[in-house]
């Protein structure tokens, strides 16, 4: 069974910790850094990006969290968790892991489209497109080499990237967590093999 944490500092980790444990996996909730020990892989909700990183520089967990990651232990950002993992924030010096060669946008449908649900084709997810649910999404806006897209909205229409993976590292604009489908998580518990 694979042990897996769930960043809790905030946000929405327990619909995540539900996903994983649905599929069998062992989950610790992660609070502090000893909350990190002997973890395979680690999950980094959505929620607020500035407060998740403001909390794990307070509670000394950024840079163990980033070293374990760049030591090769599997990672999933969702949305938050996305912006937190990613090399550069358009405009913002906020902290994060910075493990991920992306750039990314923040809140980047603006007010008007806070939220949306579409269904997306993401690439190595067999049986159909997946039910995406964004809310106050980001974007990623650049990749680098070793970067795959898997899932782009409305392809036709140039970048708009919303799921990425480089080697151990997961991450999507929108919230598998916030329905029963638990390809994503899945997927995920894949790659830990
Ligand atoms: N807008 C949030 C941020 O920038 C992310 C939203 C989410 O995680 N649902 O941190």
């Amino acid at each position: 069974m694979a042990r897996i944490g769930v960043l809790a500092l905030q946000g929405a980790f327990r619909e995540h910790a539900a996903a994983l444990r649905r599929l069998g996996a062992d989950v610790r909730e992660v609070r502090q850094l000893k909350d990190m020990e002997g973890l395979e892989g680690m999950v980094i909700p959505g929620g607020e990006s500035t407060t998740i990183g403001k909390l794990l520089v307070e509670w000394d967990m950024l840079e163990p969290l980033r070293r374990r990651i760049l030591d090769g232990m599997p990672v999933y950002g969702s949305c938050a968790g996305l912006i937190l993992l990613c090399k550069e924030i358009e405009g913002s010096g906020q902290p994060r892991l910075g493990v991920l060669d992306a750039t990314v946008r923040r809140n980047a449908f603006g007010r008007q489209v806070d939220s949306f649900e579409t269904d997306l084709h993401i690439d190595g997810l067999a049986g159909g497109p997946l039910r995406a649910v964004f809310i106050r999404a980001p974007l990623i806006s650049r990749v680098g080499e070793d970067v795959q897209v898997l899932a782009r909205l409305d392809a036709d229409r140039g970048e708009r990237i919303v799921a990425v993976r480089q080697g151990h590292v997961l991450a999507t604009s929108f919230h598998p967590e916030l329905t029963p489908d638990l390809r994503l998580h899945r997927y995920f518990l894949d790659m830990l093999a």
